[in-house]
């Protein structure tokens, strides 16, 4: 009896040891090889910000800085460039940055990522909070940094405000509130080069797209530091 149950136990170990195996390379796989496609096709195109993303838009002050914490780490679910046909129908103009499961219930702070202007503080169809960041680069090139998902009464910056980069600009909201447009808690990051403002989450076509950066390839040749 005692023999039985001493391989019963082994034998579900087994099995739930493989099925874990299996289940954490599917995601690995799932989630990088979807990455990697989107990349090599907008690459195929001749996609402009993979061309050269932050060589275009070099900081003259101080130094640029990461939104969040763990941002390369945490932003394989939605990646950028990626079409998506579901609440929101287009292709992604940004990255998505997840929260590591301890911080689900914790507070996830957000940052500006240069010196800019502060142009929009607002509740958003689809965001819940969003602020977006008007930046001035190198050869008097525009760029405006978009940060969605945020709890809006806990903002510490104002429309018109002028802030350094790494500012502090608020936390991430609550998942499946208000605050995240019943969204789960995640940060969406995009860039953006036109001259008026512009903060949609997902673009009709991919002429609409190359009005967007790739976040992480600016975020990686810019060198930018991770937040305080
Ligand atoms: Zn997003």
């Amino acid at each position: 009896m005692k023999s039985k149950i001493f391989f019963l136990t082994i034998f579900v170990f087994l099995i739930v040891g493989s099925i874990w195996t299996h289940y954490s390379d599917y995601k690995k796989t799932a989630n990088s090889s979807e990455e990697e496609f989107i990349e090599n096709t907008l690459k195929d195109l001749g996609y402009p910000s993979y061309a050269n993303a932050s060589s275009a838009f070099r900081a003259t002050s101080g130094e640029i800085y990461l939104p969040v914490k763990n941002f390369y780490k945490n932003q394989t679910v939605n990646p950028f460039g990626v079409y998506r046909n579901g609440r929101f129908v287009g292709y992604h103009s940004g990255v998505d940055i997840e929260v590591d499961p301890e911080d689900l219930d914790g507070e996830v702070p957000v940052f500006a990522i240069y010196d800019g202007e502060v142009i929009k503080v607002s509740d958003a169809g689809g965001y819940g909070g969003v602020v977006a960041i008007k930046h001035n680069f190198e050869g008097n090139k525009d760029l405006t940094s978009i940060y969605g998902h945020l709890r809006l009464r806990d903002i510490k910056v104002n429309e018109g405000q002028k802030i350094t980069s790494g500012y502090l600009i608020g936390y991430l909201g609550a998942a499946y509130t208000s605050e995240t447009a019943a969204e789960r808690k995640h940060l969406h990051f995009g860039l953006n080069k036109n001259s008026d403002l512009d903060i949609k989450g997902y673009v009709d076509n991919l002429g609409e797209l190359s009005n967007w950066l790739s976040p992480r390839v600016f975020m990686e040749q810019a060198n930018a530091k991770e937040p305080r």
